[in-house]
């Protein structure tokens, strides 16, 4: 894992205000690398970075929204390894339409051994680490056995 880390955010509609609201506080830090967001938490953290720091730049993609596939595809970045870190505010009071796309997000990036936090408290651990803007060198486990099995 490089120093710029590709940061995946994404909020359910109950916890965007807890997500614009961690990304503006932790702005700066966050500006040194590049984030990848699904549709509407891209587009709620775009306005709220223009509205509270106006000329920050920042590098953010911003996939489909998440119900319309934008969780596939972040699933996808994974699988691939192109994602380091993923922020993912869930309601768990509410049941989601794509509640597959969700349970299959969490997987892949157990899968994949990267950073995940579903919750406020833990994506402020993950922010304050030293090895937020460090390098890191993640154990990649081994599937091997799983890949060569017999049919
Ligand atoms: P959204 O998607 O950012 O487009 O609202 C979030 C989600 O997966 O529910």
């Amino acid at each position: 894992m490089k120093r710029r880390k590709n940061i995946g955010l994404i909020a359910h509609d109950a916890c965007k205000k807890d997500m614009t609201e961690w990304a503006v506080f932790n702005a700066r830090r966050l500006a040194h690398h590049r984030l990848v967001c699904t549709g509407t938490t891209g587009s709620l953290i775009q306005k709220v970075f223009a509205e509270k720091y106006p000329g920050l730049e920042v590098e953010l993609i911003r996939l489909k929204s998440g119900p319309l596939g934008g969780d596939q595809q972040m699933g996808a970045l994974i699988a691939e390894g192109r994602l380091d870190i993923l922020i993912f505010f869930t309601d768990p009071m509410t049941m989601q339409p794509h509640d597959v796309d969700i349970k299959a997000l969490i997987r892949l990036s157990t899968i994949a051994n990267i950073v995940v936090a579903c919750t406020r408290s833990t994506a402020d651990f993950i922010i304050s680490s030293e090895l937020f803007d460090g390098d890191y060198e993640s154990i990649p486990p081994d599937h091997q056995a799983y890949i060569s099995r017999p049919v």
